[in-house]
């Protein structure tokens, strides 16, 4: 098995950790943060990311941490009418704090792996690896690999050094608040609500708390507020009960603001020996709650391949064919349901309502149905 490094201690990199540990690699961490844990809000898991937890031996963990729900089943107007009930067939995602998911990668890792305050600028091919320079509070250091996965995210540094070009994120036009609530809340049925130029969705938390997202249209990046809170109310504090309660119920140092931003498709996510691994390689909108199911599926085929391959090239090669496609269709799936909410909204609010459960269900089986290869 060969050395490997892995660039960011996100979701991505510690699945890719996690996954090369249980096939016997040597695998480090680098991660910028000076230390790990409590950042995010709540993310749905799907069936598909639930398979590729088992496969890497924490899917019960998870589930433990987690409560299921139904994501893009209920949908509903700001007036608070109903567009969509949920629907028994409607399929089930399990929701989680990022944090408890993170968490519970780490604790899956041998003790040390992770090396927090390193901050990667550069790669470089050598004969037989290559070398990783990473900035630390005590100054800059070196380190060879004969591998590096580089999970570093949206803005990853990696894929600026090795594919120059075209490969900038591109802002999609909406800005994202997230936040989980402080206290207990009743439980409401989970749903999405939605005009045309904001969505409002509403998922629980273990321990009766409630993760709530925002994604409004925003002509420029970079716009943030000194009350991030305050600026949700402004925009849906009017909104249809629970949502004025649940916004009551979040302290404002909680709202996390983001631009969304994607990547336009990579012709290839391999330059050498080093790899893109989830949002690095094809960060895509939020639309249908899919980046980090992502990631961990790049995690479990990556392993899978580097187990079964004889050599690098060859394991990276399988990589390539076996994810690429597949993200990237996900990622361009992502980017036309944001569309369809958007420029077709009435077309879709009427579809909404007229879509038979099978039809609905079929829709997003397209996507979920998946299932990893084996490690063990
Ligand atoms: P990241 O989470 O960005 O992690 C990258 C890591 O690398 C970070 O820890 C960072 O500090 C570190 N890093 C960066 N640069 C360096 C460097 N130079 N050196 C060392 N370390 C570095 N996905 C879902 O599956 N379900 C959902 O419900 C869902 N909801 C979402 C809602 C919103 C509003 C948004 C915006 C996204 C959502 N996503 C969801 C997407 C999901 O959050 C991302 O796809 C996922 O977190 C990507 O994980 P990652 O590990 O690839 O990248």
């Amino acid at each position: 098995m060969p050395d490997v490094l892995v660039v960011g201690g996100g979701i991505g990199g510690l699945a890719a950790a996690v996954g090369l540990a249980r096939i016997g690699g040597r695998v480090r961490v680098l991660e910028q943060a000076t230390a790990l844990g409590g950042v995010g809000a709540g993310l749905s898991l799907w069936p598909n990311a639930l398979r590729a937890l088992d496969e890497l031996g924490v899917g019960d963990a998870v589930r433990a941490a987690g409560v299921s729900a139904v994501s893009r089943g209920g949908l509903r107007r700001p007036s608070g009418r109903w567009l969509r009930h949920r629907h028994p067939d409607d399929i089930a995602v399990l929701m989680v704090h990022r944090a408890d998911l993170h968490r519970t990668l780490l604790d899956a890792l041998p003790a040390g792996r992770v090396r927090t305050d390193a901050t990667v600028t550069g790669v470089q091919e050598t004969a037989d690896g290559v070398t990783v320079t990473y900035r630390t509070r005590d100054g800059v250091r070196r380190t060879e690999a004969e591998l590096v996965v580089a999970a570093d995210g949206v803005h990853s540094a990696v894929r600026r050094q090795l594919w120059p070009g075209k490969t900038t994120p591109r802002f999609d036009g909406r800005s994202a608040w997230r936040a989980v609530t402080d206290g207990v809340l009743d439980p409401a049925e989970e749903a999405i609500t939605m005009e045309r130029e904001q969505q409002f969705g509403l998922l629980p938390l273990p321990d009766g708390r409630v993760y709530w997202f925002l994604t409004a249209d925003a002509e420029q990046p970079g716009v943030r507020h000194d009350d991030a809170l305050a600026e949700v109310r402004r925009r849906v504090g009017h909104w249809h009960d629970p949502i004025p309660r649940v916004l009551a119920a979040t302290a404002p140092g909680a709202v996390l603001h983001h631009d969304i931003t994607t990547l336009d498709p990579l012709e290839t996510y391999v330059r050498g020996r080093v790899v893109l691994l989830g949002d690095a390689a094809h960060a895509q909108s939020p639309d249908l709650g899919q980046g980090a199911c992502q990631a961990i599926e790049d995690a479990v085929v990556l392993a899978s391949a580097l187990a079964a391959e004889r050599d690098i090239a060859a394991a990276l090669e399988r990589y390539e064919r076996e994810r690429l496609p597949r993200t990237q269709a996900m990622a361009l799936a992502a980017q036309r349901q944001a569309e369809l909410s958007h420029r077709h909204f009435r077309a879709m609010t009427t579809a909404a309502c007229l879509l038979p459960p099978a039809l609905w269900r079929r829709q997003i089986m397209r996507w979920v149905d998946w299932t990893p290869p084996a490690l063990r």
